[in-house]
């Protein structure tokens, strides 16, 4: 069973307000932070669960093929693809020469911006049968650099053109999710997205728009490619919540490795959306003795994870990296029958997240429903606090007012 979905990259744009920059290289390749920054949209997209990754390239195709082991390094699992355009088409052409390549719902980035929003909020929401898609908006103090977008309620009613006045508004995020049926409002030839086809769609009340007030950047000129050296990296530091499972996400039935066993715990599904949209890294611990107990298998708990990952993706949020323990010192099955320093009370699983992820440790906490849990934390250096029952989604937002 997979659940991972797709994310389209578009990368095959001219990067022409960079200059001599973007002569021999494509826009999202270029180096932030000391990688290109096509790795964050890739990362980005993959810790939300959107694994398959298609990049729609054109200009300067051949740079991808050298930067492709590195890219998929910086995202472990993910299954990467390029198309090349045969000719420049626009970035409503290329999509539309992806046709065959395309999933009937798909994720679509710009390949120049990086907008840091939950996805899975943008994709669990609803629309009505005839939505063609829905774009993640962002709020802009002065929108002279761009085209502002003009919504009503959840609709997107129309695209304006550059005003070099000025002023506040909404603006387009590069962030969207489509369904397939959009290629049926794109022509044949050169076709832009942006002034082409979404115009047309919202005029006809097709498009919805969300707004998000998180960070977002393009590097579409020399300025905002320097400044995004510093605060893309910078952006990609988040603070961790690390949470039990059983007792915290689920009730605690006791060696629990089946979907059928699983009862959410109120509020657990808002929790880890509440810290998905807060724009912290969110992990589970859990410590799984049943393995070395001879009562399931790592498959089990690997396969209840995904089933999990289903189950919240529904609702819009997401955990970023499920880690478990299956060791313990009284097992039944040798291989897993030790003392393992990733058993809470140790914070082995907790430190070896810290390490593959760039979490900012000090705004970073547990919940757990047993002192183990606490303990553990306390030894990775971070707080932990005891959820005792109730409402899971109620505890998390004192958590989080206590930080
Ligand atoms: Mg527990």
């Amino acid at each position: 069973m997979s659940i991972s979905r797709q994310c389209v990259i578009l990368v095959g744009g001219k990067g022409t307000r960079l200059g001599a920059l973007t002569k021999n290289t494509p826009k999202p390749l270029l180096p932030v932070g000391g990688r290109p920054f096509l790795s964050y949209l890739i990362q980005e997209a993959a810790r939300h669960n959107f694994k398959r990754i298609l990049l729609l390239a054109g200009f300067k195709a051949d740079a991808f093929e050298p930067e492709l082991a590195a890219l998929r390094a910086a995202a472990p699992g993910v299954e990467l693809t390029v198309l090349v355009e045969p000719e420049p088409l626009g970035t409503g052409g290329a999509l539309k020469f992806a046709a065959p390549y395309l999933d009937d719902q798909f994720l679509l980035f710009n390949g120049d911006s990086f907008f840091d929003v939950n996805l899975l909020d943008l994709t669990s929401r609803p629309m009505k049968a005839d939505g063609i898609g829905r774009l993640a908006l962002k709020r802009q103090q002065d929108v002279s650099r761009y085209g502002a977008v003009e919504v009503d309620g959840e609709y997107v009613r129309k695209f304006l053109e550059k005003n070099p006045a000025g002023g506040p508004g909404l603006i387009n995020g590069g962030v969207y999710w489509l369904n397939k049926a959009v290629l049926d409002h794109i022509g044949s030839g050169f076709v832009s997205l942006e002034s082409d086809v979404l115009p047309k769609l919202a005029v006809a009340g097709r498009l919805y728009g969300t707004a998000y007030d998180r960070f977002m950047l393009d590097i579409g000129l020399p300025n905002t490619l320097e400044e995004a050296q510093s605060t893309v990296p910078a952006q990609m530091r988040r603070p961790a919540i690390f949470l039990d499972r059983d007792g915290v996400l689920n009730h605690d039935v006791e060696y629990a490795h089946k979907p059928d066993q699983i009862v959410w715990v109120d509020g657990a599904m808002d929790a880890v959306k509440a810290f998905n949209d807060a724009g912290y890294y969110v992990f589970v611990v859990t410590n799984q003795a049943g393995v070395a107990r001879g009562f399931y298998t790592e498959d089990h708990v690997q396969t209840l994870h995904t089933w999990m990952a289903g189950e919240l993706a529904k609702r819009g949020a997401h955990v970023d990296a499920f880690a478990y323990c299956p060791y313990h010192p009284e097992g039944v099955v040798p291989a897993y029958t030790k003392t393992s320093s990733h058993r809470k009370p140790a914070p082995g699983m907790i430190l070896d997240l810290l390490k593959a992820w760039p979490v900012d440790k000090e705004r970073s906490f547990l919940i757990g429903d047993n002192t183990t849990d606490i303990e553990a934390a306390r030894a990775a250096g971070m707080p932990g606090h005891l959820f005792k029952g109730g409402n899971l989604a109620d505890f998390a937002k004192t958590c989080l007012q206590a930080r």
